[in-house]
């Protein structure tokens, strides 16, 4: 338990000299340096105060850690953003979540139009750390319960909310996956240089990145960081330093499997696990039969810290795939489907997936009240769609806020985008529900296609009943994203709509 910046304070100790984090052509960085770069940062917060948030706005960087620790030994939590954020979007997370400072990079454009103290951190010296590392402490006082992150989600279904997680709930998350790959959950006594480092190709501002910095730092595995996911930059990694497995989301399986060229191979890679968005099954066919290596879902959400359900790579690799399914919840974390009434469906029914876990949120920041993401009994509601077979592998079929109301029917997206993505000359697809006089609502297909919209429309309509059928297609150069890879749908829709007028 206590603060998250034990876990620096403790490397440092332990093994200086050992390194952490590789970034592509750059590194290792060492746990004395890293804790040097905490301490030049904590230095300048002078002005923050336990409980403060403070945003950190540095990309996949060896600074990331550092500057996060530097936070969480001033007692506060830390606010990540991405540097792709637009300034204005800094300025409205500063203003509406009470944020008191901003550390980021020296160039950062955002630094000059901010209310609150800005904290530029350079690069961290390479030389001579020994004093400045020392300076750096980690709260001695019980800080379990407060906040250590406040997650933005991804805003794909509107303006990214706060979810605040306490740095109880990140040691819960980090022993429950330790726990997941061995008995014994106690922090690792030695940073272990033999092992292959793990690559982390989402961005460290959201909940996959930063989680799987914490569970490195957890277990004493280094890591590789990628600054910008590309397939080249990933592979030199992957063969550099005999990566054997790394999880991507979808976007990055497409971008890697367009960078290769035939023939060349994932080297010591074993499993790749894809999360964030729905996994459309020609991706990972095509990827599989390319790679020889499994592609193992992972479905999870900022509220819950991560992971709800994964696909065992056991399992996978020994033939027990069952097609479609996200695999089963993590050790630690209960899963049910709940009926539009609030009672429990039945095995094979669907409902809104619920979780419980010892990672799960407690809350929103600055949200309205009644805005919390927990039901009356304490279950996270994930705000998703799906079913559990009798085995209890968990199957999701949308989202409840993507719902299309057509007609008095219920047109689920996911589902039609997935029918559209059997298409093999649909490269990506989003469907939105645009409004109509007579139905209510229409679903409308954005498309990335080689195909006409008359095509994609003739190839689909055996596949859908209907009434799920997109009433349009809008043929694009390519779906717009947000900075995790996610399909923008707030920027789709008004693709469609501009389109339709
Ligand atoms: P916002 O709440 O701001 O709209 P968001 O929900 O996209 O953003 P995240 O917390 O990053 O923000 O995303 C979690 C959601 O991503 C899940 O609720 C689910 O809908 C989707 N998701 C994650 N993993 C998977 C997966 N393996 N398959 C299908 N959907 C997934």
């Amino acid at each position: 338990g206590g603060s998250l910046a034990r876990l620096l304070a403790w490397r440092r100790d332990e093994a200086p000299d050992a390194g952490f984090v590789l970034v592509e052509d750059d590194g290792p960085w060492t746990y004395r340096q890293l804790a040097a770069g905490a301490a030049r940062v904590a230095a300048g917060l002078d002005a923050v105060r336990p409980g403060d948030r403070v945003v950190l706005r540095i990309g996949n960087d060896e600074r990331f850690l550092a500057a996060a620790s530097a936070i969480w030994s001033r007692e506060a939590a830390v606010v990540p953003m991405h540097p792709a954020a637009p300034p204005e979007e800094v300025a409205r997370v500063v203003a509406t979540l009470g944020v008191t400072a901003v550390v980021l990079d020296p160039d950062d454009p955002a630094g000059g139009q901010l209310e609150v103290p800005v904290v530029p951190f350079a690069r961290i010296p390479r030389t001579d750390p020994g004093a400045e590392a020392a300076e750096y402490t980690a709260p001695t006082r019980d800080v379990g319960a407060e906040p250590a992150l406040v997650l933005l989600t991804s805003g794909t279904t509107g303006a990214p909310k706060g979810v605040v997680l306490t740095h109880d709930n990140a040691w819960s998350n980090v022993r429950a996956t330790v726990s997941a790959f061995r008995s014994d959950t106690s922090l690792s006594p030695l940073a272990d240089e033999s092992k292959p480092p793990n690559l982390i190709a989402n961005p460290l501002s959201h909940t996959a990145g930063v989680v799987r910095l914490i569970f490195a730092l957890y277990v004493g595995r280094r890591i590789a960081l990628l600054r910008k996911f590309d397939g080249r930059a990933a592979k030199r990694l992957i063969d550099a330093h005999g990566i054997d497995n790394l999880t991507l989301n979808p976007t990055m399986l497409r971008l890697l499997l367009d960078a290769l060229e035939p023939g060349e191979d994932l080297g010591r890679v074993k499993y790749v696990g894809s999360g964030t968005a729905p996994l459309p099954p020609p991706l990972r066919e095509e990827f599989e039969a390319r790679f020889g290596v499994p592609v193992l879902q992972a479905y999870g959400q900022t509220e819950a810290f991560g992971g709800i359900a994964v696909e065992s790579a056991k399992d996978v690799l020994a033939g027990r795939r069952r097609p479609g399914s996200v695999g089963r919840p993590l050790p630690g974390v209960e899963v049910r489907i709940v009926r539009a009434d609030g009672t429990e469906a039945g095995p094979g029914e669907q409902g809104e997936i619920r979780a419980r876990s010892r990672s799960t949120t407690s809350g929103y920041l600055g949200a309205e009240p009644g805005a919390s993401p927990l039901d009356d009994d304490g279950w996270l509601r994930t705000g998703d769609l799906g079913h559990l077979d009798d085995d209890g592998y968990l199957y999701i079929t949308g989202r409840l806020k993507n719902t299309i109301i057509c007609g008095g029917f219920n047109v689920i997206p996911e589902e039609v985008e997935a029918a559209l993505a059997e298409d093999p000359r649909v490269r990506e697809a989003s469907v939105v529900g645009l409004p109509d006089d007579k139905l209510g609502e229409i679903p409308v297909a954005v498309v990335e296609t080689t195909a006409t919209a008359e095509e994609v429309l003739a190839a689909v309509a055996p596949r859908l009943a209907p009434y799920k059928r997109p009433r349009h297609v809008l043929v694009v150069p390519a779906l717009p994203k947000v900075a995790n890879g996610k399909v923008d749908r707030p920027a789709v829709r008004a693709l469609a709509e501009k389109a339709a007028r």
